[in-house]
């Protein structure tokens, strides 16, 4: 019985990921939080089916277009999952307006790495135990499960609302938090609608619906989602340490280039609200200069600087 009440649970929270039909078997107790997490395999399946669907490539073949969007949409989403999720919702490094918060969200939800407010209060969480035994995707516990097996556990399900209080009260926010399968699945709508206007429309370009859809938005979802990944695993394992934090971080700009900034996580560990992750001229920060770009017409506005005592300690550390 309980097994069957599992999979009502788990089916109902792929689609409203807050509805707890059985409470009593997703209720929290205090000492989970050091016992070894387990994965969920049920919430594993709509994960695993968005790889799988990508094989679907092999029959929708390819084309010019398809490989400009699949990028487009990789970077663009990349975009807002960095400098959005994380900078400015995890750390709050920069301001903008209820408008440009809510555009910019929305696209960072359609990568499919579910809600903003689920996003930044794991986030917070993670600068608040880095490394540490309640920090719930340090590669201590494993590359693997640093990489995507944290998500899959019950204790990641929930959005923790008490540490994203700042964000709750925008309902806008709770509401693509909570229905988070919602915009993946208008973003992959539009674009099968799209591919399949330029079929009829724009023929020469040789695509489609489904070669925009395979493309478009589950190849490109699933790499987006590996990218992001490297952050929690590889960023804490792989790359320099310039500033001695109390966690792992390291600074990696291979990884900066693929995530647009975000490589300089040992940087950002050691200053985390700063707008700007690769603190020197010759460290690229890709989300940094759009951000400063968008700055100069109001879209965000007060990008919190590193603090010159920060950039001489770490010029200091590069010495030595
Ligand atoms: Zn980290
Ligand atoms: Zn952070």
């Amino acid at each position: 019985m309980n097994a069957l009440k599992q999979l009502g649970n788990n089916t109902i929270r792929w689609f409203d990921s807050e509805a707890e039909p059985f409470s009593e078997l997703t209720s929290q107790n205090t000492d989970i939080k050091v016992e070894p997490r387990k994965i969920n395999w049920q919430r594993v399946i709509p994960f695993l089916a968005v790889h799988l669907t990508c094989l679907c490539v092999f029959l929708v073949g390819w084309s010019p277009v398809a490989i400009i969007v699949c990028l487009a949409m990789f970077w663009l989403r990349m975009f807002a999952i960095t400098a959005f999720y994380h900078r400015y919702f995890s750390h709050r490094s920069f301001k903008t307006n209820r408008f440009w918060q809510f555009i910019f969200a929305v696209i960072g939800a359609s990568a499919a790495q579910r809600g903003p407010l689920w996003w930044a209060s794991h986030h917070r969480k993670h600068h608040i135990h880095s490394d540490e035994a309640n920090d719930l995707h340090s590669p201590k516990n494993g590359f693997w499960w640093s990489h995507m097996g944290w998500f899959t556990c019950e204790e990641a399900f929930k959005t923790d609302y008490s540490v994203i209080k700042d964000w709750a009260k925008f309902p806008e926010l709770r509401f693509i938090n909570r229905f988070d399968i919602l915009v993946p699945f208008l973003c992959a709508t539009s674009l099968f609608i799209l591919g399949e206007m330029l079929n009829t429309f724009k023929p020469s370009l040789n695509t489609n619906g489904w070669q925009m859809l395979i493309w478009g938005f589950f190849i490109s979802t699933v790499a987006l989602a590996h990218a992001t990944f490297t952050i929690n695993s590889l960023c804490h394992t792989w790359g320099k340490r310039r500033f001695e934090t109390k966690d792992d971080s390291r600074n990696n700009p291979y990884l900066a280039i693929l995530t647009l900034g975000e490589g300089w996580h040992n940087n950002h560990h050691r200053y985390a609200i700063s707008a700007r992750q690769g603190f020197y001229w010759w460290e690229i920060d890709i989300s940094y200069y759009i951000l400063k770009f968008l700055s100069w017409f109001g879209i965000v506005y007060d990008l919190r600087p590193v603090p010159k005592k920060i950039i001489l300690e770490g010029i200091d550390n590069d010495r030595n």
